[in-house]
């Protein structure tokens, strides 16, 4: 049966089929090669999005440092208190007295509390004492005296716990008299007020072009500018940034703008309680307080408990940089009228300021005006 015809097909048949297997097997290698490759490619997208992801996190942290000081120190200067107080915010409290002289056998006081603004949505009050063996106060801001000794009774605002006032207290054993106040005389003479740099225009007298208010010079009642004037308001501002930059100080105001109105009662109120003469030691009489002029700022903390503290002494170094002085200097009492009042600062501009601030005189002395009730 084997012919050589047959054994010819017979080797061909072998040689396809050994063909077939290698395309086959070169099929195969082709796939596997092609798989892999696939295989490889998205590998590397892998890996590509992993490292563009750790270059987007390494970045962030990069603006983010570089922008936030910007926006800080863009914004930390303009925010203040005044400036940031929604409306209806309590903003400030005025007290009829801040002083009082009691034996300790005497009946309680109550000093009247003016919140502002007066349309304030919520004017509750919450009192305290420093010292409950020396003097007690009730949630309706009843003093009552316990033991001699001194202590501080402070009103904060319950709706802006920043705002806050403080009556000084001091009380004295029974027996014991309280305090007169001294005889006090203005050294210049009253020709000294009619002199050819004074002015009065609309009834507002002006030493030098210095707006003058004191106990010989008085504002009309109808003088109100209904707050601090804006170049006060600046000035104080940049005060009190200087403070806290410079010193790590914490300035604020306060009290500042009073209107005739409000002194009439706060005179009123201290004549009644300490008698007309001890009144006109440390408080003016109305048209005569420099609060009406809108450029006063009583800075913290008004009263004696202030004096000499850190705060202060920053103050009197530095106020006049700002165009501020301290009205009422120590030991200047026989020439402003006022006792020392280390809180009290007027705005006068820059250049008084300085001025009077190198005389180291008081604005009486240095203009040569008096102060003094007719
Ligand atoms: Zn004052």
């Amino acid at each position: 049966m084997s012919t050589p015809n047959r054994k010819k097909r017979k080797s061909r048949k072998k040689q396809k089929q050994i063909l077939h297997f290698l395309l086959l097997t070169a099929l195969f290698f082709c796939l596997l090669l092609g798989i892999l490759l696939i295989l490889r490619h998205s590998f590397a997208l892998e890996t590509r999005t992993v490292q563009e992801f750790v270059v987007e996190t390494e970045t962030i942290p990069e603006t983010e440092s570089e922008t936030i000081p910007e926006t800080e120190s863009e914004t930390v200067p303009e925010t203040t208190e005044e400036e940031t107080l929604p409306p209806g915010m309590v903003s400030g409290i005025t007290l009829s007295f801040y002083h009082v002289h009691l034996h300790e056998d005497d009946d309680p006081v109550m000093p009247r509390v003016f919140m502002e603004p007066e349309d304030a949505i919520d004017i509750s009050e919450i009192w305290s004492s420093s010292d409950e063996t020396v003097a007690i106060v009730d949630e309706n801001g009843t003093i009552t005296p316990e033991n001699p000794g001194n202590c501080t009774i402070c009103v904060t605002s319950a709706m802006n716990p920043a705002v806050s006032a403080t009556v000084m207290v001091t009380v004295y054993p029974k027996e014991e008299a309280l305090p007169v106040p001294e005889q006090i005389c203005s050294p210049f003479s009253e020709e000294d007020n009619t002199r050819n740099d004074i002015q009065v225009i609309g009834g507002i007298t002006y030493v030098q072009g210095v707006m003058l208010v004191n106990k010989t010079y008085s504002l009309p009642a109808d003088y109100h500018p209904d707050g601090l004037t804006p170049e006060t308001s600046e000035a104080f501002s940049a005060l009190r940034h200087a403070a806290s930059d410079e010193a790590g100080l914490r300035l604020f105001s306060e009290s500042d703008f009073r209107s005739y109105r409000t002194q009439v009662y706060l005179y009123e109120s201290y004549c009644n309680r300490d008698g007309k003469e001890a009144a006109d030691r440390f408080s003016a009489r109305p048209g005569h307080s420099e609060h009406q002029t809108g450029m006063v700022i009583d800075v913290n903390w008004a009263g004696d408990a202030f004096n000499d503290t850190e705060e202060a002494v920053w103050l009197e170094k530095n106020c006049w940089r700002f165009g501020f002085i301290v009205r009422f200097p120590r030991e200047k009492e026989a020439f402003t009228g006022y006792k020392y009042e280390s809180w009290h600062i007027r705005y006068v501009g820059e250049d008084w300021a300085k001025k009077i601030y190198d005389s180291g005189l008081c604005l009486e002395e240095y203009f040569h005006v008096s102060s003094r009730y007719s």
